[in-house]
């Protein structure tokens, strides 16, 4: 059985305090909401600036501390990056890979995202890679085929043993921040396009280990829709997430 994720990724969002208010928030409405329930994962992933603040208020509590981007050296004359290495030293143990952001707003390549997604890997952080079209494909109807390319491309170096730990969260890129939404139907069609494609590159049991998030304008008035569809294992949250209560309300419903 796949164990559901409820994860908020807040972007380029929040103050030191603010993310610690927020971070706090999210673990004491829990605890209400959950009390030693161990049904739901539930992760935050800050901008780097905040990790080491947020993982503070995370530490002995069962929210998971994850980064939103990794490069894939682990030191070096790299201005402006973050490695693997000092991801973990702060205590994450998940990590956005190949964020549809990434890709199109600084030119991320299928190739960079493998890169990063086997660095990840190597450090032992839980990749939350990331596939998804843009309304031109969909359009075009190559939503499916687009997706696959990435999926190949992302996982072509991967061995089973270590695809079997990736999370891939299908996020169309016309959903995200839009209030535009892909049905459940669809968001499910799609999950299971994902995992087919596993199942043909590595075997049937990576493919039923592997959970797919949805993501993309989900919020507590539709997260619903997603988490009762089969082939989707819960969901990656931008805007929503900022939001204690309501992130505690979706995880509550995963
Ligand atoms: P929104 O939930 O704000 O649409 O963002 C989705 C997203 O990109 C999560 O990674």
């Amino acid at each position: 059985m796949r164990r559901p994720l409820m994860a908020g990724n807040w972007k380029m969002h929040l103050t030191l305090d603010a993310a610690q208010a927020l971070a706090r928030g999210v673990v004491e409405g829990l605890e209400r909401a959950l009390p030693g329930d161990d049904g739901v994962e539930v992760a935050l992933c800050p901008p780097f600036t905040a990790l080491e603040r947020v993982g503070r208020v995370l530490e002995g509590t069962p929210v998971a501390l994850g980064a939103q981007d990794l490069f894939w050296e682990d030191q070096g004359a790299y201005t402006g990056e973050v490695s693997g290495l000092q991801l973990v030293d702060l205590g994450c143990r998940y990590v956005i890979v190949g964020h549809s952001e990434r890709r199109h707003v600084f030119g991320e390549s299928n190739q960079a995202v493998q890169r990063k997604l086997g660095a990840a890997l190597r450090h032992g952080l839980a990749p939350i890679l990331c596939v998804g079209e843009r309304i031109e494909e969909r359009r075009a109807g190559r939503a499916d085929s687009w997706v696959q390319d990435q999926l190949r491309t992302a996982v072509a170096e991967l061995k089973p043993g270590e695809a079997r730990r990736l999370t891939i969260a299908y996020e169309p890129v016309w959903a995200i921040g839009t209030g535009e939404h892909a049905s459940g139907e669809e968001a499910n069609r799609m999950a299971g396009v994902i995992r087919s494609l596993l199942e043909e590159l590595f075997d049937a049991q990576v493919a039923a280990a592997v959970r797919i998030l949805y993501g993309g304008s989900v919020k507590p008035a539709n997260v619903g829709e997603f988490l009762a569809q089969p082939q989707v294992d819960g969901a990656l949250v931008g805007g929503a997430s900022l939001e204690a209560e309501g992130f505690v309300a979706m995880a509550v419903e995963a």
